[in-house]
């Protein structure tokens, strides 16, 4: 449909079209979108909006960024899939630079964040059959509270949240639920068995939740001490979301399984990886773990440009000074309704307080003044906008916060 015959579909009437023919998992705000670029994005009515969700960080380039758009267009031109069965020209490339860039050894090429996250479940899982020396079908995981890794069976199966669970049992076994951020009940939760302990170094989806300071290290201490895989779920935190280019450097940790995705393409295509710094890796052979689309060249080439622009253009210590610099101003908010303010590089989160009228209002009141954000939960909004953001925008995101909370 070129855009005119687009534009001359009403919002209305597009979102009429969704209820009726779509899956009703999701509960959007009432914008529809047609265009962005930058930081910005326009509804079919024209209005522009400061996006302040950036697709749950798979945007942190900014939308339709034009490096990252060039390579996707002239790599689509020329081959996009080839399937795993033959090589390309693409996949050795994007390997060495995702390494280099990230000081991994190995990397594993997938789609969504989802299969990121099942597929170092299976790489932990031989590890400590074939290296560890687990008994056979024995191998437990250790998640935390609160997590959120994804929508799969498997996954969905230690999540702690009822709506994400319900309903979909059975579940597979072998995990193991440990409350986040507690370091004692880690160790507590680790034995002969466990294979892996999987955590997000800050929890976004719980509602941006940093964990006390030295968590991570403890963790990191306790699987080095009892031979267990630590890996960290950087599908969110990484790629410059916090003002690092992961967020286990905000603790001078490193993990044994790194999982990124989301802002891997610049939002372009779904693009993921879990990546390895040790021997891991080693345990897959051929035959044993696969995917028809991951590794494909158009991936590798939107995503080699995606890490590009990411470095050249400073957008990690532009998250970490513009992110401090809204951080602040959100904090000096005058406002008897908001609990919180916290947050880490652009990954921001205001808590309001039980009473206040929920976040759906205040989200809705944003929208309003040209600023999309979404709640998470009942009582927090995230913030988390394209890391190319510049003080004067940060400046004027709070200042709407502002007048909303006001
Ligand atoms: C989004 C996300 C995932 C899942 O990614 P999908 O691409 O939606 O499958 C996993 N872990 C974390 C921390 C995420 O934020």
């Amino acid at each position: 449909m070129n855009d005119i015959a687009i534009a001359s579909l009403t919002a209305g009437r597009l979102t009429d079209l969704e209820a009726t023919y779509g899956a009703k998992n999701y509960k959007p705000l009432d914008v529809v979108l047609t265009r962005g670029q930058g930081v910005h994005v326009w509804d079919v009515d024209g209005n522009r909006y400061l996006d302040c969700l950036s697709a749950y960080s798979a945007v942190n380039q900014g939308h339709c960024h034009p490096k990252i758009l060039a390579a996707m267009v002239e790599q689509a031109g020329r081959l996009t899939l080839t399937s795993r069965a033959f090589r390309n020209d693409q996949l050795g490339l994007f390997y060495q630079e995702l390494c280099a860039l990230t000081g991994s050894h190995k990397a594993l090429p997938m789609n969504s964040g989802a299969e990121a996250v099942e597929s170092a479940i299976k790489v932990a899982r031989k590890w400590a059959y074939e290296v560890k020396g687990v008994a056979k079908d024995q191998a437990e995981i250790v998640v935390a509270s609160d997590n959120f890794h994804g929508r799969t069976v498997a996954i969905v199966g230690f999540s702690t949240d009822p709506a994400s669970r319900a309903g979909f049992g059975p579940f597979a076994p072998g995990f193991r639920v440990t409350p986040y951020g507690d370091a004692e009940a880690l160790e507590a939760a680790i034995g002969p068995n466990t294979a892996a302990v999987l955590l997000e170094p800050i929890q976004g989806e719980a509602g941006v939740i940093i964990p006390p300071a030295g968590y991570l290290k403890r963790a990191r201490q306790l699987c080095t001490e009892h031979n267990v895989l630590l890996i960290l779920d950087e599908i969110q935190t990484g790629l410059g979301r916090t003002g690092k280019l992961l967020a286990e450097e905000h603790e001078g940790v490193e993990a044994d399984l790194t999982l990124i995705g989301k802002a891997l393409s610049g939002g372009f295509y779904p693009v993921s990886a879990v990546l390895s710094n040790n021997e891991a890796m080693g345990v897959l052979h051929p035959g044993e773990h696969g995917s028809t689309f991951g590794g494909n060249p158009l991936a590798c080439a939107v995503a080699r440009a995606a890490l590009k622009v990411l470095v050249e253009e400073d957008m990690i210590g532009n998250a970490a000074r513009i992110g401090d610099r809204l951080q602040a101003s959100l904090a000096s908010i005058q406002a008897p309704r908001v609990k919180d303010v916290r947050g880490r590089g652009l990954m921001i989160a205001v808590e309001l307080h039980p009473d206040a009228g929920g976040a759906r209002r205040v989200c809705e009141a944003l929208q309003s003044r040209g600023l999309l954000a979404k709640e998470t939960h009942d009582h927090t909004i995230r913030i988390a906008p394209p890391l190319i953001l510049t003080a004067d925008q940060a400046d004027w995101i709070a200042e709407q916060f502002a007048a909303v909370l006001a």
